[in-house]
């Protein structure tokens, strides 16, 4: 069964808003959201290098997918899904993030 990831970017964040997680799988993961962060935040058109592969090793073998997702309406929370596997997650409080590149993450708050 696929995982629905539920991911407040701020529990990874130290104050200076860099990636503060305890152990090696945590900061790979914080890395691979704040990567989705990047990818759903930019605007239309967004360049290749942003593109995010999926983590996920079904069956052991690497999931060839890549991430896709949007910002939601009136939550404004990122959802991203992959759709080969159908793994898939929200993450809240992105905006204002270094990794945040939209057009309102680019003034200075
Ligand atoms: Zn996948």
């Amino acid at each position: 069964m696929p995982d629905t990831w539920v991911t407040d970017i701020t529990h990874f964040l130290d104050e200076a808003g860099y990636i503060a997680a305890e152990s090696g799988p945590a900061i790979r993961f914080a890395e691979y959201l704040v990567a989705i962060i990047s990818l759903i935040s930019h605007p239309e058109p967004v360049p290749v290098e942003l593109s995010v592969s999926c983590r996920r090793k079904p069956h052991r073998k690497p999931c060839k997918g890549h991430i896709e997702g949007h910002i939601a309406p009136y939550t404004e929370d990122i959802v991203w899904w992959c759709p080969e596997c159908g793994d898939s997650g929200f993450i809240t409080n992105w905006q204002g993030t270094m990794w945040d590149l939209s057009e309102a993450g680019t003034i200075p708050h």
